[in-house]
C-alpha cells in the first residue's frame, strides 16, 4: 500500500540502483566505494557518507533473474496495455548494456532485453490458446549525435555492416510524429513482425552490429489497446570535462549530454506535474513523448561501478537519480 502511495506520487517513476561486481584489480569488495544498506546505497567519498534512496537496490550479487523478477510485472503491464519505458543510466563501463542485453551466449546471463521477450512470447503463446490474437512488431534504432539512426535499415539485408557514413549518405530525416492515440511514427524505420524469440535474437545481432553505443530497442504488442514495451540502453553519463574530448568526439559528448539532460529534466518535470514538459528539448525524449507521463510507467536504472576510482562519476549518476526520484 505504502509502495503504490509512493508511485502515485511520483507519477509511476522508479528508479532502481544496481552496484556490479568489482572487475578485479586485486582489491577487495570491502574496499568498494558504495555499500548498500536495505533500499539505499551509501557512497564514501572524502570520508564523507551520502546516503541515496531507490525503490530497490541491486548490490554485486544480484543475478540477471533476481533483476528481471523485479521487472517482470513492468513487462507484462506492456502486454497489457500500457507504455512501458525502462532505461538504463549510468558511466561506461557501470553494466547498463550488462543489464540490457547481457551476455546472452553465456548461461543465467541474459539480461533484461532477451527475458523480456521470452515473456512477451510465452505469454502471447498462451493467451493465443486461449484465442487472444496479438501482434508483434520490433524496430531498432539509434540516437547519434541528435541523429536517428536505423538500426535495421535494409542494408541489413545484404549482410553489409552500415557504417555511420554510409547512413549519412541515405540523407533520410527519420521525422518523429505522434498520433491522436498517443502512438509515435519514425517516418521510414523499419518495422518488422515478430513471432518468436529466435527472429528478436537475430535482429538484435544485426542492430548491434550497426550500432555506435546505444541501443534502443522498440518493441510493441497490440491486442484492442496497444502496449509499447521501450527498452533503452543509454550512452555513457561521463561528465564532458573528463572525457577529454576534442572534435567529432566533442560533438558525440555533447550531444549525449543533451540527450541526457533533456531525459533528466523531463522526468523531473513529470515527478513535480510541472504544466510544461519540456519533451522537445531532444530527439529521445521527444521520442519517448507518449511513454513518458501520463497513465506510461518508466523504470530507470542506475548503474554503479563500485571502484573507488569511480566514486566522483557514481555521485554524479545517484545525484541524477535523485533528481529524477
Ligand atoms: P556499460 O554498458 O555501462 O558501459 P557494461 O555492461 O559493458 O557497461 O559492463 C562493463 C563490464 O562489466 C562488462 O564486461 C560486463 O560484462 C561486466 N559487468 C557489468 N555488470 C555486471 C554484473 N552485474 N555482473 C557481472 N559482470 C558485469
Ligand atoms: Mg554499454
Amino acid at each position: 500500500k505504502l509502495h503504490n502511495t509512493i508511485l502515485e506520487l511520483k507519477g509511476n517513476i522508479r528508479v532502481f540502483c544496481r552496484v556490479r561486481p568489482m572487475i578485479s584489480d586485486g582489491s577487495s569488495a570491502t574496499e568498494s566505494a558504495s555499500i548498500l544498506e536495505e533500499n539505499s546505497l551509501v557512497s564514501l567519498l572524502a570520508g564523507q557518507k551520502l546516503s541515496f534512496t531507490f525503490d530497490k537496490v541491486f548490490n554485486h550479487e544480484a543475478s540477471q533473474e533476481d533483476v528481471f523478477v523485479e521487472i517482470s510485472q513492468l513487462v507484462q503491464s506492456a502486454l497489457d496495455g500500457y507504455k512501458v519505458c525502462i532505461f538504463a543510466y549510468g558511466q561506461t563501463g557501470s553494466g547498463k548494456t550488462y543489464t540490457m542485453i547481457g551476455r546472452p551466449e553465456a548461461l543465467g546471463q541474459k539480461g533484461l532485453i532477451p527475458r523480456s521477450l521470452e515473456q512477451i512470447f510465452q505469454t502471447s503463446l498462451s493467451l493465443s490458446s486461449q484465442g487472444w490474437k496479438y501482434k508483434m512488431q520490433a524496430s531498432m534504432l539509434e540516437i547519434y549525435n541528435e541523429t536517428i539512426r536505423d538500426l535495421l535499415s535494409v542494408n541489413r539485408a545484404s549482410g553489409l555492416d552500415m557504417t555511420r557514413a554510409e547512413n549519412g549518405v541515405s540523407g533520410k530525416q527519420y521525422t518523429i510524429t505522434h498520433d491522436a492515440n498517443g502512438n509515435t511514427h519514425v517516418a521510414d524505420l523499419t518495422i518488422v513482425d515478430v513471432c518468436d524469440t529466435r527472429e528478436v535474437s537475430s535482429l538484435l545481432r544485426q542492430a548491434a552490429q550497426s550500432r555506435s553505443d546505444q541501443i534502443p530497442l522498440t518493441s510493441s504488442t497490440e491486442q484492442q489497446v496497444q502496449g509499447v514495451l521501450n527498452l533503452i540502453d543509454l550512452a555513457g553519463s561521463e561528465r564532458l570535462s573528463k572525457s577529454g574530448a576534442t572534435g567529432d568526439r566533442l560533438k558525440e559528448t555533447q550531444a549525449i549530454n543533451k540527450s541526457l539532460s533533456s531525459l533528466s529534466d523531463v522526468i523531473s518535470a513529470l515527478a513535480k506535474k510541472e504544466p510544461h514538459i519540456p519533451f522537445r528539448n531532444s530527439k529521445l525524449t521527444h521520442l519517448l513523448q507518449p511513454c513518458l507521463g501520463g497513465d506510461s510507467k518508466t523504470l530507470m536504472f542506475v548503474n554503479i561501478s563500485p571502484e573507488p576510482s569511480s566514486v566522483g562519476e557514481s555521485l554524479c549518476s545517484l545525484r541524477f537519480a535523485a533528481k529524477v526520484n
